[in-house]
């Protein structure tokens, strides 16, 4: 498709980032650019509508939970165009009030993330956004934390998918990734 084609092309690529060995995939020249950010947040929009709805009765997504950080730059925007709310997921110690946690392992160590606990009501329809998958472990995360709050996740989706790293299979709910990478 001609829009997967032109995000694909921005898309920067940083050899021995954050560390070495590591090829780090920016996804900022997109943002950068006004063209190319609406042509990404209509090609979630158009995917959602036209392919996800159709698999919920209600045909209706209640929230759309974005992760920390870059989940946070794409969700609110693709919640306010299909009326859900936005919904962040954070790194622990971030968010006031009474949360739930779950603690996820990392290549090195572990890490947790939090969601505050008043934020998705039992029943609710919920999309998980990122800008890239790669172990599939925050997204893992995430779910399991919609799911502690009695949400079900309908879709993880993301710019970018790390096919090679097989996350989708761990998870509860389909992906969609807009670029895969092999
Ligand atoms: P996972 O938990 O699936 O192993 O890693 C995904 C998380 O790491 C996402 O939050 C994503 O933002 C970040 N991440 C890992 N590698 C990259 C990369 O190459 N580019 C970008 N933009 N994010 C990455």
């Amino acid at each position: 498709m001609a829009d997967v084609d032109y995000l694909k092309s921005l898309l920067g690529s940083h050899p021995d980032f954050p560390q070495k060995g590591i090829v780090f995939l920016d996804i900022f020249p997109i943002l950068r650019n006004p063209v190319a950010f609406e042509t990404l947040i209509t090609h979630f929009v158009h995917h959602i509508t036209s392919k996800t709805l159709s698999r919920i009765e209600s045909k209706k997504i209640d929230v759309v939970v974005g992760l920390d950080a870059r989940g946070f730059l794409l969700g609110p925007i693709v919640a306010m165009r299909l009326g859900a709310a936005f919904v962040p997921v954070r790194k622990k110690g971030k968010l006031p009030g009474e949360c739930v946690t779950v603690t996820y392992q990392k290549e090195y160590g572990s890490d947790s993330f939090e969601i505050q606990a008043d934020a998705i009501q039992p029943g609710q329809n919920v999309l998980v956004i990122d800008d890239l998958i790669a172990t599939g472990g925050s997204a893992n995360a995430a779910g399991e934390l919609v799911n502690k709050c009695g949400g079900k996740v309908i879709e993880y989706l993301f710019i970018i998918e790390l096919t090679f790293l097989k996350a989708s299979s761990k998870l509860d709910a389909p992906v969609y990734s807009i670029v895969q990478v092999d």
